[in-house]
């Protein structure tokens, strides 16, 4: 039984170290958030899953980390500067702002409850921007990017050059982008900095409606095969009026989240828009020559976007569940191994001298493959909840026995069985039942 309200997974990754309200101590800055110990571990996992699955896992993909800072040129020939913004509209009663798009009845400000109290709608741009170098002045102007997207197009001609690949094929960034958004808000799902993980991908004219569905469906299946039941998910098309500037067609994948569906991913037909920008814009050629068919043309992009932070928090309130073990309440994070902070927890039963040296060696073994917990503190029943509620999924449980038999208990997080395995196998055993 997936999370049913926010605050249970707010409450957990405070209480266990995922996520904690940024400059705590300084009273809070609103709608930022600092990851902690086993937030930084998954946020990890969950980037390193996608680069798996888009770049690992395929030979017509590259990655590559293009700069946060640009100058406005860039985002100029992107259309950002005219067009990345949002309907931004004042109750003239409580003073409170709201993006017109978000407001259920336009008629009632969800802040006071005043009547007809808002002002007409206003562009407002999302961009934030800041100065570079000491002097400032509109020539030292840049942009913190609002989108991954724009650093695979403006070294579409630099990768094409030096990796030999040719279209189709795609360019993959995984990163920090912000927004200054107007209306920031549950948890991490809308923040004002976040990251990214976008492939753009380039194809010939003709194919790009094949590449969109194929896009569509691959993506959604990711979530799926990472654990996301899939009656949690559905892929939406956008109507004609809610497409960007620069897109034939998008379809969102869209989590059901405890206040309703909301968007994890847009799959963008982006056409030649922005390569035929920036290349109006730059002056620089920016196309393919094939030299098969001896034809020159700007490839058609397929743009699969998600957030990785936004995603996080729909793996987690995903993999929450309660049950009842031993007449006793249990809380568990039913992730999938790759995305669980830590695959094991090595678990000595005693503190005793006695044990330590093996259960520090076993620790030791298995930490050079996996990301490892070492917990000697409490009970062993409550160490094995503290495990099952930020989703490990095996213990590795060293007792005075082990000593003797040269053996350890190996303790599944979802079933609670136990099994004994000689230590010479325990590697192999792990192996197996994580999968990787
Ligand atoms: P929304 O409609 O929710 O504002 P968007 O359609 O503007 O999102 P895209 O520009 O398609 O979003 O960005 C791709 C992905 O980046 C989104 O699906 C989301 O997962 C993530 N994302 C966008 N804005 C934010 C944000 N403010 N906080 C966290 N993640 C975000």
């Amino acid at each position: 039984m997936p999370a049913k309200d926010l605050e249970q997974i707010v409450n957990l990754c405070k209480r266990r170290g995922f996520v904690y309200p940024s400059a705590e101590i300084y009273g809070g800055f609103r709608s930022s958030y600092d990851y902690g110990p086993l937030g930084a571990l998954m946020l990890r996992n969950v980037k390193d899953a996608w680069v798996r699955a888009m770049v690992q896992q395929r030979d017509d993909t590259v990655l590559i980390d293009a700069a946060i800072l640009s100058p406005p040129a860039v985002w100029e020939a992107s259309g950002h500067l005219a067009n990345f913004t949002d309907p931004l509209v004042d109750c003239t009663s409580c003073k409170q702002r709201f993006r017109e798009d978000h407001l259920d009845d336009r008629s009632v400000c969800p802040g006071c409850g005043a009547k007809d109290s808002f002002t007409e709608a206003r562009a407002f741009n999302l961009m934030f921007k800041t100065h570079a170098g000491p002097i400032e002045g509109s020539g030292a102007e840049v942009y913190l990017r609002p989108e991954t997207a724009q650093g695979m197009f403006v070294n579409f001609a630099n990768v094409l050059q030096t990796s030999r690949k040719k279209p189709p094929f795609g360019i993959a960034q995984v990163g920090k982008s912000f927004r200054n958004e107007i209306t920031p808000g549950n948890f991490i799902f809308r923040t004002r900095e976040f990251e990214q993980m976008e492939l753009e991908f380039f194809v010939p004219p003709a194919d790009g409606p094949q590449w969109y569905e194929y896009w569509c469906s691959e993506r959604l299946n990711w979530y799926v095969g990472l654990g996301i039941p899939s009656e949690m998910l559905r892929l939406r098309a956008h109507d004609a009026d809610e497409l960007s500037h620069y897109s034939a067609g998008t379809s969102d994948v869209e989590f059901l989240f405890p206040w309703g569906w909301g968007e994890l991913e847009g799959i963008a037909q982006r056409t030649d828009y922005d390569l035929k920008q920036h290349a109006t814009h730059s002056g620089e050629k920016l196309d393919y020559f094939d030299q098969a068919t001896n034809e020159r043309y700007v490839p058609y992009v397929v743009e699969p976007a998600a957030g990785a932070t936004r995603t996080m928090a729909a793996f987690l309130l995903a993999a929450y569940d309660e049950d009842e073990v031993g007449g006793e309440l249990r809380t568990i994070l039913r992730l999938h191994p790759r995305l669980a902070p830590f695959k094991v927890a090595v678990l000595p039963l005693s503190k005793k001298d006695t044990l330590t040296p093996l259960a520090k060696q076993i620790h030791r073994t298995v930490s050079d493959r996996y990301m490892v917990d070492y917990d000697d503190t409490q009970s062993i029943g409550r160490r094995y909840r503290r495990q099952d509620e930020v989703g490990t999924p095996l213990c590795v449980t060293v007792d005075f026995d082990s000593l003797e038999d040269n053996a350890v208990t190996i303790r599944d997080r979802d079933t609670t069985e136990q099994v004994r395995v000689p230590i010479d196998s325990l590697m192999g055993e792990l192996l197996a039942r994580l999968g990787f």
